[in-house]
């Protein structure tokens, strides 16, 4: 690869108790950014500053509160569009009912400027995502694929050696698997896979060796 290439940096931060994996993607041509799943501002936030980055929007795979907790304190101090999937609207607007499941105390609701829908192109700076809808673990979940650099930010659908929960209400073992296979299965083996929790992986070695789905 081009060493000056323009491209999309990526940067995992994990934060909250749940270790949820936050990820800033950053377009090293335009220093524009995208905070994708915050589960808790302030770790990203200096992160954000110590880089020196713009952020330009702030994105999520799916409602449950470690991948949105973090979005009302992002909105007041950047004030940029959240895009955020719709099917998901039920875990959004329940975020305190999840809050006190957990034993944490009530959270404010994000609201989300924009929707995503399967197969839109999302821009971060001069670089695009393909976002695929991956229902599963939540009706609404989405995986956001860059192909320039085969890197995929996988939320809680794939995880290196497991899979998602699909025993939440409107969880689906049966869509979770067939999410896997036809959509993420089916990008190329070398692609670098972002876990909403836990290490990176690949599609190829998941495919191959994953105990729960595989190709
Ligand atoms: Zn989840």
């Amino acid at each position: 690869m081009d060493p000056d290439a323009p491209m999309l940096e990526i940067h995992e931060i994990p934060v909250t108790p749940f270790q949820q994996n936050c990820t800033l993607w950053v377009c090293t041509e335009t220093n524009k950014a995208c905070i994708c799943d915050c589960g808790d501002a302030e770790p990203v936030l200096q992160l954000v500053r110590k880089l020196g980055v713009e952020v330009e929007s702030i994105i999520a795979t799916h409602g449950h509160l470690d991948h949105i907790g973090g979005t009302v304190d992002l909105q007041r101090e950047l004030k940029v569009p959240f895009w955020f999937p719709s099917q998901d609207d039920f875990w959004r607007v329940g975020i305190s009912k999840q809050a006190q499941m957990y034993g944490l105390p009530p959270m404010e609701v994000p609201e989300p400027d924009h929707d995503l829908v399967d197969g839109q192109i999302f821009r971060v700076g001069n670089q695009q995502l393909l976002v695929l809808h991956c229902p599963g673990h939540t009706p609404g979940h989405m995986v956001f694929y860059h192909q320039a650099s085969e890197q995929l930010v996988a939320g809680d659908v794939l995880f290196a050696g497991s899979i998602g929960r699909t025993d939440f209400p409107k969880g689906s073992f049966p869509d979770l698997e067939r999410s896997i296979k036809t959509k993420i299965y089916t990008l190329p083996g070398e692609t670098l896979v972002h876990c909403g929790h836990g290490p990176t992986t690949t599609i190829g070695h998941e495919a191959m060796s994953n105990p729960f789905v595989r190709a």
